[in-house]
């Protein structure tokens, strides 16, 4: 390659080197090579060639070079997965490339590669087909657009959310007015719903998808939660169940919010809603609890596939239950209002604070791993010590066994 680019005067291309007056190097490009190059000139050349390797490679940083070597390894090992050609690589196959490493976990659940990973890898795969005098696919738009997606999604990725343990739920429940109306109206569903996020772990979208015939009243274990599955959808057959237990309590009784919630659902008036609502022994279980007598309400209640968690409207002087259901944002805003109102700083908290509280208020509890699993639904456990590493750094380690 380097010897079709070096001038070359017409003596040196003459058999032996003979001729005296040089011909203009034009017309003597076009004769054909009548001769193999000399040997001395080919020594040239190559030393040539060495030092201009030599001085491209030190362009690039040592750790840059390593960088790009790892990178494109990497890169060849996922096209032999996939089947695809890594030199040249097409740009969709570049693409499926950082689409893959952009949903790659580590052991703790985060990203395993950075955005600034992903920059390094495509450079890599530019460096390596420049190099070969190949098209660089990682300039294509589809590539480049995708990258800049991905740093924005990890830019607005919303900070974990601080738990909430349960004397702060307990706090917040508390500075509920239950027992007047209008107020209780909404304080029975808000109730409700953060008995939903902290004793079923569920995310606000689940809580807010909820049904009636989601629920399940259930004689030993309180109340049954079908989660991610309504009776009506038969395509996924296999749902979560969730377990709100029987409170030791009525003030930690999420059965208790069942019944009470849904009994004023079912109010036919105002005289009957302000009847249930001032009726409340709060010290008093209303869930059917064995040797608590009857519930306020009975499996026939729990028939609809009426939303469970459902809009209300309230003033001064009167509340209303809309038909339609709340969305996950509105509890998410609900929790945020109930905290302050309970004189709590409700910045870093979140409905999420919730789900979060129960995974570290039960690891407090002394919960295995495998119990929390079961209740928040994770398959795997490595997202749960995520909250051990997080909230909980004195769980399941040695410094509290040294009997300080
Ligand atoms: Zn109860």
């Amino acid at each position: 390659m380097m010897a079709q680019q070096k001038p070359l005067t017409t003596a040196q291309r003459q058999p032996g080197g003979l001729s005296l007056v040089p011909i203009p190097l034009q017309l003597a490009a076009l004769r054909p090579p009548t001769a193999p190059l000399e040997p001395e000139i080919d020594d040239e050349l190559r030393e040539l060639e060495a030092v201009s390797q030599n001085l491209e490679i030190h362009t690039l940083s040592a750790n840059t070079r390593r960088a790009y070597v790892k990178a494109w390894r990497s890169f060849e090992a996922f096209c032999q997965v996939h089947d695809l050609d890594p030199l040249p690589a097409h740009p969709e196959t570049v693409r499926w490339y950082v689409a893959w490493m952009s949903v790659q976990m580590d052991e703790n659940g985060l990203p395993r590669f950075s955005v600034a990973t992903v920059r390094q890898g495509l450079a890599g795969i530019a460096d390596r087909h420049l190099r070969e005098g190949l098209l660089d696919p990682t300039g294509h738009r589809g590539v480049s657009g995708l990258v800049r997606g991905l740093a924005k999604l990890r830019a607005t990725r919303p900070v974990r959310k601080r738990p909430l343990l349960l004397d702060d739920v307990l706090r917040i429940v508390r500075s509920m007015d239950h027992d007047v109306y209008p107020a209780g109206v909404s304080a029975a569903r808000d109730e409700l719903a953060i008995w939903l996020g902290f004793a079923g772990a569920l995310r606000r979208s689940e809580a807010a998808g909820l049904q009636l015939n989601s629920l399940e009243l259930h004689r030993l274990d309180g109340v049954h939660v079908h989660v991610g599955a309504s009776k009506a959808d038969q395509d996924n057959t296999l749902p979560d169940i969730v377990v709100l237990p029987f409170g030791e309590t009525p003030s930690t009784c999420a059965p208790c919010a069942v019944h009470r919630w849904v009994a004023l659902m079912n109010a036919v008036d105002r005289r009957q809603t302000m009847t249930l609502l001032f009726a409340y022994q709060l010290d008093e279980h209303v869930c059917g609890k064995a040797g608590t007598g009857p519930g306020l309400i009975s499996s026939a209640d729990l028939m609809s596939d009426a939303p469970l968690l459902r809009a209300t409207y309230r003033n001064r002087k009167s509340a209303r239950i809309h038909e339609q259901g709340v969305t996950g944002d509105a509890l998410h805003t609900m929790l945020l209002t109930r905290m302050a109102e309970a004189g709590m700083n409700p910045s870093a908290y979140g409905f999420h604070s919730l789900r979060a509280g129960h995974v570290t208020q039960a690891r407090r509890n002394g919960a295995s791993t495998e119990e929390i699993m079961r209740a928040g639904r994770w398959r795997k456990a490595e997202t749960v010590n995520v909250y051990d590493r997080e909230f909980n750094p004195a769980a399941r380690n040695s410094v509290m066994r040294l009997g300080l």
